[in-house]
């Protein structure tokens, strides 16, 4: 069912007794559903909405584009184009610098960026392009930021890819002081903004009495970014994409940080009141607490309609971040969901301790998996709902069971409480389909 060398990253709970690693790159052979490192890069940095994004390098690697992230934007949509210098195999023999030279002249003449983002691939780190010196250079002609992404595919994984893109996003922080700030502001990081969540968090926190200063990087703006070292505090909620934003923020601007998580109805609160009491100021604690009161008073009574529908259902998790399983975890339970199998691709020790902790026994824990395991983890535990993403989707569908995207490509609202709504009515929807009766099911095993 596993290879043996994979086996301190399983755990059945209540069962097992070590620690479960994770963080360490993937066994060879074991077909990881990990993506490279320059995926990484991309998907927190493409949501900056007014910069151009070109990915240095063959075709191939610019088909990921916008639509699969989902990310939405209140202005610019400059982000939701793809652009690529297309190398062929002439580049890779006498190099591709000129032609990446003339696409971004180019380019800027034509869309007049506030920034560009310039990705290197697997290929230009093969051929050793110096994208540094060209991105130098038009940088010196066009007088905007020009940030090269080094972040040649095989050079780890997709939270390698996180951290160079946090370094990236670095170059252009403290480059301007001109937007207006109110008493209370802050930087909300590692919300990409899907199906438009980021304002929805930016009503709450609006209503509370703080100003999101900038938000890093859903709905991102070059010029609210470059503002970002004015912000008096961080709120991280990606926490394995921007820890390392975090961190580094603090140790140049002295910026505190503090993780939260916006999905399900727990952590949403506990944010706002984490954040309110960041200011020591009682008016935004009691906002914060009418809030909560009041949403808590819209939802909770139709959450209890799905929670009689749903009590025999049994889901399987398996997602890019513990922090999102953590939660997920949190919110099915509330609406009577059990977790048999729950698995991360970035998870640590500590995340996985604290999954251990608030899952119930039996439930399978998992590091960095794949589909194969994935799917004799359903046969075995009987899992009837799958909630990951776009990869697992297929694994989900095979095996003819109920699936819900819970990542970058979804186009519904899952943060805060009307996410949790909507959260609710899909898991409710998905079970109850019809259509399952028509599909071949899984032999359990
Ligand atoms: S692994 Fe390399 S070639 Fe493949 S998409 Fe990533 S950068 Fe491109």
């Amino acid at each position: 069912m596993f290879l043996q060398k994979r086996r301190r990253q399983i755990f059945v709970n209540g069962v097992d007794s070590f620690d479960l690693i994770g963080g360490i790159p993937s066994l060879a052979g074991s077909v990881s559903q990990r993506a490279c490192s320059f995926c990484g890069a991309r998907v927190v940095l493409y949501p900056i909405t007014d910069a151009l994004h070109v990915v240095h390098g063959p075709i191939g690697c610019a088909a990921y584009t916008w639509d699969i992230r989902g990310s939405m934007s209140s202005g610019s949509e400059l982000y939701r184009n793809s652009f690529s210098t297309d190398l062929r195999e002439k580049h890779i023999v006498f190099g591709g610098e000129e032609r990446l030279y003339i696409t971004l002249m180019e380019l800027i003449n034509q869309y007049s960026p506030s920034a560009v983002f310039v990705y290197s691939t697997c290929i230009v780190g093969v051929i050793g392009d110096d994208i540094q010196s060209v991105c130098s250079e038009v940088n010196k002609i066009k007088c905007i930021p020009v940030i090269p992404v080094m972040v040649e595919g095989f050079l780890g994984t997709k939270k390698d890819g996180y951290k160079i893109a946090c370094d990236a996003i670095m170059n252009l922080i403290g480059t301007d002081a001109t937007k207006k700030l109110s008493l209370y502001n802050i930087n909300i990081l590692g919300d990409f903004n899907l199906a438009g969540e980021l304002w929805i968090l930016a009503g709450y926190y609006k209503k509370i009495g703080i100003q999101v200063l900038s938000s890093v990087t859903g709905d991102g703006k070059v010029k609210d970014i470059q503002n970002a070292h004015r912000a008096a505090l961080n709120v991280v909620q990606c926490s394995g994409s921007m820890m390392r934003l975090a961190k580094k923020m603090k140790e140049k601007y002295n910026i505190p940080f503090i993780k939260v998580s916006y999905f399900g109805v727990e952590d949403m609160s506990i944010a706002l009141y984490d954040v309110a009491n960041f200011f020591q100021d009682e008016k935004l604690v009691e906002n914060a607490r009418v809030l909560v009161k009041n949403e808590l008073k819209n939802l909770l009574p139709s959450l209890e309609f799905y929670r009689r529908a749903l009590f025999k259902t049994k889901a399987a998790i398996y997602v890019g971040g513990a922090f999102k399983a953590i939660s997920l975890v949190k919110a099915l339970k509330l609406i009577g969901v059990k977790v048999v199998i729950v698995g991360t691709q970035t998870g640590n020790v500590d995340d996985y301790k604290l999954l251990k902790s608030i899952c119930d026994d039996g439930c399978i824990i998992v590091d960095d998996s794949n589909p194969v395991e994935l799917s004799e983890f359903i046969k075995l535990t009987k899992a009837n709902l799958f909630i990951g993403g776009v990869k697992e989707r297929a694994i989900a569908y095979k095996l003819g069971l109920g699936f819900c995207d819970h990542n970058h490509e979804r186009k519904l609202a899952l943060a805060g409480y009307e996410g949790m709504a909507n959260f609710a009515k899909e898991v409710y929807e998905t079970v109850n389909s019809p259509v399952w009766q028509f599909v071949r099911q899984y032999k359990v095993l």
